[in-house]
């Protein structure tokens, strides 16, 4: 966890080695630290830079209209226009900014954007129904590269097909539509991210007066062939190509349906689509399908996923690879392998605690909630263990009229195409039965489509001297929801023979045999599926 980046809601402060306007001496951090302070109290997001808490006067930022540039590893140049009250003119200033190391330059950098689009989404707040000039909420926010990707990749039948085939999500979403037909027959019904259709198709069988399915990759042309070779359901389904932040529907739907879901819920950040859908579409007090969104969080322990992760970066430690040493990049790659969720099926015996969740609410989120999820952490271990990390998964409810209806990609349950998320840490903490466990799990919305998730965890000293609450371990990563590490293909089921030493040939000192509760088991349930899908899915 990046300790000095403070962010919080409001605003986000780092601490420099030195800022200076472009050719003159820097204010430097010899006694008291530059700080420098993103914020959007006016309404326009800014940066500012203090010293002993007083503005340092001549270098505030206007972040609408400036660009961040790296001179190096450790040193940006900010160029901004500025206006000077007395000359009528804008003008360009340049502030050189002196970082202490290279990850506070980085986060710098990401918060830089982050607060830029934070001043770009608030500029163009228009009203319902009419784009902005200079792009769309999505455009202002989103990488061209990665939406260019990300809807190349879903204007393929062979995606598609694979989220059909994913028999618990389509069954969960045929079940919610067809026992609610009370909440489609006679309604308007917008699919937001209609894909190959499926839903609006369920949606007309519901007895739905109309449906407008918006799609806005190629999908959208199958979309219509599909509809088109179902007539009786068809004649009342419109596709629209396009994105749900720009096209135009004719009228206010009653009721909204999607699938939006990404790993860990809000992956793909589509999910703030479908709230920009709410705002443009949905009548007053209309329906959603679904509603709510809970992300789950347990820590787990799991020497085999640690050894196999800390293993794939041995190569590197090869002191002569055709001649070449290749040990100066270890560091970097050990740390690269941790920063991959870890994506597959997993028992649910690995989990240490009871989990616990944090509910989206559809209906009330706003979009720019989401751009930015912090979640405090508290366990009680149920035993005794070395924790590897924390294990994440989700579910969503159709809360229908007559019957309400879960879809969750628990572990322990059938398995979906999303599987579940692990963040590994590259440094166990150890745990007593009946020990406290607290953290943070900390998600930052980036323009790839995706998220920094930033995990801390830590366990406070059990025992004598327990009552000062001193903290004995702690341990921190920082992972990219964009590079997951599809782990499918490897064979899932527990066993107790976790102790068979793989670890040695990390020279990892103390590891204690492990047991788990089985209880944990016993509270999920349900078998395991044997996995049926592999290779990359962005869903
Ligand atoms: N509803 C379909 C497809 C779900 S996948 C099903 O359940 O099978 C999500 C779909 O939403 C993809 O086809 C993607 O291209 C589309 N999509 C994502 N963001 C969108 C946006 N902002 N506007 C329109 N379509 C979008």
């Amino acid at each position: 966890m990046e300790s000095s980046a403070v962010l919080k809601s409001k605003c986000s402060e780092f601490t420099l080695a030195a800022v200076s306007e472009l050719s003159s001496p820097p204010v430097s951090s010899s006694s008291t630290p530059v700080i420098a302070r993103f914020s959007a109290d006016r309404g326009v997001a800014e940066l500012q830079f203090f010293q002993d808490s007083n503005v340092i006067h001549g270098f505030d930022v206007n972040l609408g209209t400036s660009q961040l540039f790296k001179l190096g590893p450790v040193q940006s140049l900010c160029i901004s226009e500025s206006s000077d009250s007395n000359k009528e003119k804008l003008y360009s200033r340049g502030v050189t900014i002196q970082f202490r190391n290279e990850e506070e330059s980085r986060d710098f950098h990401s918060a830089f954007e982050q607060w830029q689009n934070e001043d770009v989404t608030q500029g163009t707040d228009l009203p319902n129904g009419t784009t902005s000039a200079v792009g769309s909420k999505f455009d202002n926010k989103i990488e061209p590269s990665s939406a260019k990707m990300y809807f190349h990749y879903y204007g393929q039948l062979l995606h598609q097909q694979n989220m059909l085939q994913d028999y618990v999500r389509t069954g969960t979403y045929y079940a919610a539509v067809i026992e609610n037909r009370i909440d489609f027959t006679g309604r308007v019904v917008v699919d937001v991210g209609a894909g190959s259709g499926i839903l609006s198709l369920f949606a007309a069988q519901a007895g739905a007066k109309h449906v407008y399915a918006v799609e806005a990759s190629e999908m959208a042309e199958y979309a219509r062939k599909l509809i088109a070779g179902n007539p009786t359901l068809g004649q009342r389904i419109t596709v629209i190509k396009g994105k749900v932040e720009e096209v135009e529907l004719p009228e206010k739907a009653d009721i909204l349906i999607s699938e939006p879901m990404g790993t860990l819920l809000v992956n793909e950040r589509m999910l703030e689509s479908y709230i920009i859908a709410r705002e443009r579409f949905l009548v007053p007090h209309g329906k959603m399908f679904p509603s709510i969104g809970r992300i789950h969080m347990a820590p787990f322990s799991d020497e085999y996923l640690f050894v196999e992760i800390a293993n794939k970066a041995l190569f590197w430690q090869q002191p002569n690879y055709y001649g070449v040493d290749l040990t100066p990049l270890y560091g970097s790659a050990f740390q690269g392998y941790f920063s991959q969720p870890v994506v597959d099926a997993f028992d649910p015996r690995l989990l240490v605690s009871p989990p616990m969740s944090h509910v989206i609410d559809f209906n009330e989120v706003k979009e720019e909630d989401l751009y930015e999820i912090d979640i405090p952490l508290k366990f009680v271990a149920s035993v005794g263990a070395r924790v590897h990390g924390l294990a994440c998964w989700f579910d969503v409810l159709f809360n229908g009229s007559s019957v309400q209806r879960w879809l969750t990609t628990a572990p322990g349950a059938p398995t979906t195409h999303w599987y579940q998320i692990r963040c590994v840490l590259s440094q166990p903490i150890y745990v007593m039965a009946g020990q406290e466990i607290t953290g943070r799990l900390h998600m930052v919305a980036h323009n790839a489509q995706s998220y920094t998730i930033y995990l801390t965890l830590s366990a406070k000293m059990w025992g004598p001297g327990a009552e000062q609450g001193v903290v004995l371990q702690t341990s921190s990563c920082k992972l990219d929801l964009k590079e997951p590490y599809y782990r499918m293909s490897q064979p899932q089921p527990y066993t107790m023979a976790q102790d068979q030493q793989p670890h040695q040939l990390l020279q990892v000192q103390d590891i204690p045999v492990h047991t788990v509760d089985l209880e944990e088991a016993e509270l999920l349930q349900q078998q395991q599926q044997p996995l049926e899908n592999s290779g990359a899915q962005l869903q």
